[in-house]
């Protein structure tokens, strides 16, 4: 086979990715992206890109034949899954054995999928988890400069006050206050202006279409608008996709050489494709990057990889649940899907809870106050490489979850204390479960920084290997992920391009 090369090539497109092709691009080096998802700029034959969470289709999920959405039931109806043709879809759930994780498919990654919060981690605890990064440089400039490419912005106080798309909201800030807790406004990267002209009826709705998990058609600035624009416009960067990487060796010279797939839209191998390249930058996300050298330390292909690749894996301490309201405090039939505010306990050292209040978009008042918990589960576990299927295990187990559970219920206990109210038991498929624990949209770590890499993500035992993405971070930071990552990857590429880039 003909080997494609490259001076620098970048697995993943997601937020790790995305920097390291953007500074690289600008750096003057030609730079190759392989990405396995597709890229997602093409309307379908109703003339949009992405589909609804209301009306799915197989634009919804990565080859299934039924879509996966995190509320399995509804009044313990089986009515928000759907059946869905095989395809490559925006969003993926990755199965383990106890855990599984949500992740985004496509040019953008997690970008193309998520809720858009934009948050920066409280300092102190930042520096618990990073403590051989100097905080002082990450606040004072990796964190500013990550915001602004991102194109992160924040809803306007007034309008959210007023706003019928935001009640869902308020009617969880004023349960939040009466049990004493704080709440706080967080930022988004979908554009606010965008959004009041969609209420205005002057834009096309998204996020007040009930449109995220399968991807926003519009208003969201997902790193296709914003970093992976910004590179292509170099003029040094190419993006291959459909393309899954699944082998990393090194060649005698010291360069690093790749196998990756190449999948039609059955999912069917239409081609095997060798790569080479010089410097080699890992943003297949936590599952992506620890997959790949976990299987090179353990076939031997990279068999110098630090013994902690694969190690110090966490959910960010992810729960979700529902709260029942009273048929007074009516959360409204109109949602918009870019949640806005958090309730922050997160300075209680005893139980550490950030709750996003998250909005179940089902266009009928419900009752529902639903939240995305962010508790400080202190619980880590390991990916393991099975070496006769090839296949990568997780150690995550239902008592690594249950200890999120406890936090958060702490938390929410207090709030229905306060306000006579109790959990909904109808949305996680059976009426036992009022805590959905058996998903994350947070999976961080599999390499952390300091351990399986050097400070700056420089991989351990193999000169010009990197990884910029979410596997770096130690299992938990407190908040939602993606500016953290974007941080830290922008951090690393300063450094390397400053240290490394010798030819
Ligand atoms: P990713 O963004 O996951 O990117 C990895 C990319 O690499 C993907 O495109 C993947 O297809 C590709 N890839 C992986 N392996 C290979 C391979 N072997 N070959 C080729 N390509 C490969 N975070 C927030 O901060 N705020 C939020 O509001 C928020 N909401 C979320 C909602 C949902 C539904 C989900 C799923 C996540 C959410 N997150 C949120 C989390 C956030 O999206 C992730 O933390 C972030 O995307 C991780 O960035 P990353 O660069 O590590 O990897």
């Amino acid at each position: 086979t003909a080997v494609d090369t490259a001076p620098a090539i970048v697995i993943g497109s997601g937020y790790g990715g995305a920097v390291a092709a953007l500074r690289l691009a600008q750096a003057g080096i030609r730079t190759l992206v392989l990405e396995m998802g597709r890229l997602w700029n093409t309307p379908g034959p109703d003339g949009k890109i992405f589909c609804s969470t209301r009306t799915p289709d197989q634009r919804s999920m990565w080859f299934r034949t039924r879509t996966e959405a995190p509320l399995g039931t509804f009044l313990w109806l089986d009515v928000v899954n759907q059946d869905i043709g095989r395809y490559p879809g925006v969003l993926d759930r990755v199965h383990f054995a106890e855990m599984s994780v949500y992740v985004g498919r496509g040019v953008g990654g997690g970008s193309l999928v998520n809720g858009g919060m934009a948050v920066t981690p409280p300092r102190a605890y930042f520096a618990e988890q990073f403590p051989t990064v100097d905080a002082d440089e990450m606040y004072g400039t990796y964190f500013p400069r990550a915001r602004a490419a991102l194109g992160v912005n924040s809803v306007d106080p007034a309008w959210f006050e007023s706003t019928e798309w935001y009640r869902f909201t308020r009617v969880s800030r004023k349960h939040a206050e009466k049990a004493g807790l704080r709440t706080t406004f967080v930022p988004n990267v979908y554009d606010f202006g965008h959004m009041a002209r969609e209420a205005a009826g002057t834009a096309p709705k998204s996020a007040l279409a009930g449109e995220v998990i399968y991807g926003n058609n519009h208003g969201k600035r997902s790193l296709d608008k914003t970093y992976l624009a910004t590179a292509l416009g170099t003029g040094h960067v190419t993006i291959h996709t459909l393309e899954k990487v699944r082998a990393i060796s090194r060649a005698p010279d010291g360069s690093y050489v790749l196998t990756a797939d190449r999948v039609d839209e059955t999912g069917r191998v239409v081609e095997t494709k060798e790569y080479g390249c010089t410097y080699l930058f890992l943003g297949g996300g936590s599952l992506g990057t620890t997959e790949l050298l976990l299987r090179a330390r353990e076939t031997g292909t990279l068999p110098d990889l630090d013994p902690s690749v694969g190690a110090g894996w966490g959910t960010n301490g992810n729960v979700m649940l529902g709260r029942a309201n009273h048929l007074w405090d009516t959360v409204g039939a109109n949602q918009s899907t870019m949640p806005v505010m958090g309730i922050d306990d997160w300075a209680n050292a005893a139980n550490r809870v950030f709750a996003e209040i998250a909005p179940l978009p089902t266009g009928l008042e419900h009752w529902v106050s639903l939240y995305l918990a962010i508790t400080g589960n202190p619980e880590r576990a390991s990916f393991s490489y099975d070496t006769g299927s090839g296949a990568v295990r997780l150690g995550w187990t239902a008592a690594h979850s249950a200890v999120s559970v406890a936090m958060a219920r702490k938390l929410f206990d207090r709030i229905n204390a306060a306000n006579s109210t109790i959990y909904r038991y109808d949305l996680f498929g059976s009426s036992s479960r009022v805590f959905a624990d058996d998903f994350t949209y947070h999976p961080l770590g599999g390499c952390v920084l300091g351990r399986a890499t050097d400070d700056y993500g420089r991989v351990k035992g193999y000169p010009r290997l990197y990884v910029t993405d979410g596997s770096l971070v130690p299992g938990s930071i407190g908040v939602n992920p993606f500016v953290t990552i974007t941080a830290l990857a922008e951090r690393t590429m300063a450094r390397v391009l400053a240290e490394d880039a010798a030819p």
